[in-house]
């Protein structure tokens, strides 16, 4: 994996500012698209969900523009919105694919997941809003090329 997205309705980190765009480090390229305006940030309240939805359909826009570029896509599935997450997702290969999500409504995510015919890509659950995860996974893919610390190879 040398290219890789990280897509997320909040912003990938609580306490570190981090521009959306690509990030490059030993040579190696994560694009982060989130939502820098503050309105889904954890900080500053949530958003409605119809405000979520039309979110992650912007970023999704940006994401096709350069999904030719990426080997996989990490993509943030949380209480509200993730329907439309789950679904733009489903337009790529499952295999390059990783959803990270909270427990909220898992069982409902876990029937979207599999309703969109993306049942074999990986799930990873994570705290509410993934700041923490994102951030973790963003730093280790561009350390270390792996995106989880049991990834194979
Ligand atoms: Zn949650």
């Amino acid at each position: 994996m040398e290219n890789i997205a990280i897509i997320t309705y909040n912003c990938i980190s609580r306490t570190t500012s981090f521009p959306s765009g690509w990030h490059e480090r030993n040579g190696r390229k994560a694009l982060l698209l989130q939502n820098t305006k503050g309105e889904g940030s954890w900080q500053d309240g949530q958003i409605d969900a119809d405000r979520r939805r039309e979110q992650v359909r912007t970023l999704w826009d940006e994401l096709r523009a350069e999904l030719p570029k990426l080997d996989h896509v990490v993509v943030y599935v949380g209480a509200n919105g993730s329907q439309s997450a789950i679904a733009l997702a489903a337009q790529l290969s499952p295999a390059k694919v990783t959803f990270v999500g909270c427990d909220c409504g898992l069982l409902e995510k876990e029937v979207l997941v599999r309703a969109a015919g993306m049942g074999d890509a990986r799930r990873l659950l994570c705290e509410c809003g993934g700041h923490v995860t994102l951030e973790r996974m963003f730093h280790r893919f561009l350390e270390s090329g792996e995106l989880i610390s049991d990834d194979p190879s």
